[in-house]
């Protein structure tokens, strides 16, 4: 029996309401999208759904504690743990800057994780991760 899933699309603020009917893996049909990067976004969802991966990774003698980073590209939602445990085991030194690689070739993904601040050095006591 064909199964109907309801996703809103997250691609603009419209925020289409679209409605997927599935039979097992097999997309039947998607309704209400309004353009196709909807019907792309659609079919990715109910087949390997994607995100980007945002967090924060300690750094060594920088002027804060931890820096901002994330995925490059969107990773399978199914890696998301394994990418979190991953970046919970990093730490950099500083100096860090906007788009220094922080992890290369996630879990073999080719998709690095990259830092989305400036950590300047810290001129107090020298810290330990
Ligand atoms: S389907 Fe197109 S118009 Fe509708 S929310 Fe997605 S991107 Fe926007």
């Amino acid at each position: 029996m064909p199964e109907k899933r309801k996703l809103v699309c997250i691609n603009c603020p419209i925020g289409c309401l679209m409605e997927v009917t599935l039979d097992g893996d097999t997309i039947n049909s998607v309704k209400g999208y309004k353009c196709k990067r909807g019907l792309e976004y659609a079919r990715a969802e109910c087949t390997n759904p994607v995100r980007i991966v945002t967090s924060t990774v300690k750094v060594r003698n920088g002027c804060l504690p931890v820096v901002p980073v994330k995925t490059e590209k969107p990773i399978p939602k199914r890696m998301i743990l394994d990418c979190m445990k991953e970046i919970n085991r990093c730490c950099v030194k500083a100096p860090v800057k906007i788009g220094d690689i922080i992890v290369e070739n996630l879990l073999g993904t080719g998709i690095n994780i990259v830092a989305t601040g400036n950590i300047p050095v810290s001129d107090k006591e020298q810290t330990a991760c």
